[in-house]
């Protein structure tokens, strides 16, 4: 009701897991009566999510099998990911971990200490990415202490983050945080998940501007979203804003076939018309690789722009 959205009741519903979660920071980013408000569309509960489609599952990168170690995934060769909490802060309704079970996989005291046996029992590892869930959701005092453990390990060169919070809680980049990030003996990369440009207001390019400041590297990836940012002009806005930002594109993923969000997916054909666009429009570094994740594969698959061309 603080948008003024009473002709929406109709299609929202109240889900029994994965409810409706979203920040004032973030509500305060979208336009009031908008039913169709691009930041609303990622948050809002849908009807729609209630439907069984065909080829959309709960697991669909295979993930809840790709697990060595309570709390890890290794499927990429040189790198391995840490889901360090179950939680976000916000509950976007694509996401493709909206059915994981966290409670089977979270990092325990002593899992802890497997996974840092694991990365010592494999040297090709040389980078660590801190995800979730949202990594930036715990506390600065338990992010440090993941820091520490693993900057005292030598074969790693990168710590990598990948988070929403700056575009949903942008204070959450605190000094104190951009301070330990800046000290650290290893590369930090942070990689927010910015779908649209109006997602960045003027507090969010401040902290952003902040943590470029701090020597952070800073990225982008993004999900195709029917009816959010699938068109050339919402695609070339974000990498404009995101540049003035000091973030560069990363990845563009065509949506993970997960089941309930089926109706924020868009067909093949569309995405690489699409791309062709962006690619014509844009300088290089402002265009993101167009991508598709696959349970079995150890790299994020290109989407093949010249199929049928
Ligand atoms: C996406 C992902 C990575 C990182 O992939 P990059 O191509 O290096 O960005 C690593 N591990 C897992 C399990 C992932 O899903
Ligand atoms: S922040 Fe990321 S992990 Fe959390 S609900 Fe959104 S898409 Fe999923």
């Amino acid at each position: 009701s603080i948008l003024k959205l009473e002709s929406l009741r109709a299609e929202v519903y109240v889900p029994k897991h994965f409810e409706l979660r979203v920040p004032r920071g973030f509500v305060a980013k979208m336009s009031i009566g908008d039913s169709n408000d691009p930041l609303l569309r990622q948050v809002l509960p849908d009807q729609r999510e209630q439907i069984k489609v065909t080829g959309y599952v709960a697991d669909p990168l295979s993930e809840n099998t790709q697990n060595p170690v309570k709390g890890m995934l290794h499927k990429y060769q040189s790198r391995v990911l840490l889901t360090v909490t179950g939680a976000c802060a916000i509950h976007c309704r694509y996401c493709f971990r909206q059915h994981f079970d966290y409670s089977a996989n979270m990092p325990t005291a002593d899992a802890k200490e497997n996974i840092i046996n694991y990365i010592s029992a494999h040297p090709e590892i040389n980078e660590v990415i801190l995800s979730g869930g949202d990594p930036l959701n715990v506390t600065n005092r338990r992010l440090f202490a993941w820091l520490d453990t693993l900057e005292s390990l030598p074969q790693l060169t990168t710590i990598r983050l990948h988070t929403r919070l700056p575009l949903v809680i942008a204070a959450r980049l605190d000094n104190a945080l951009l301070t330990r990030l800046s000290q650290s003996r290893c590369h930090i990369v942070m990689v927010i998940h910015c779908n649209h440009a109006n997602e960045i207001d003027a507090l969010t390019a401040e902290h952003l501007q902040r943590a470029r400041a701090a020597g952070i590297t800073l990225l982008n990836q993004a999900v195709l979203l029917k009816g959010i940012n699938d068109s050339v002009a919402v695609q070339m806005q974000l990498s404009q804003r995101l540049f003035s930002c000091g973030v560069l594109p990363y990845y563009l993923h065509v949506l993970d076939k997960v089941a309930g969000a089926a109706h924020f997916d868009n067909d093949e054909r569309f995405a690489i018309e699409l791309y062709w666009s962006l690619l014509a429009a844009l300088p290089g570094y402002l265009v993101p690789k167009l991508v598709r994740e696959l349970p079995n594969k150890p790299f994020k698959v290109p989407i093949d722009i010249y199929n049928d061309r």
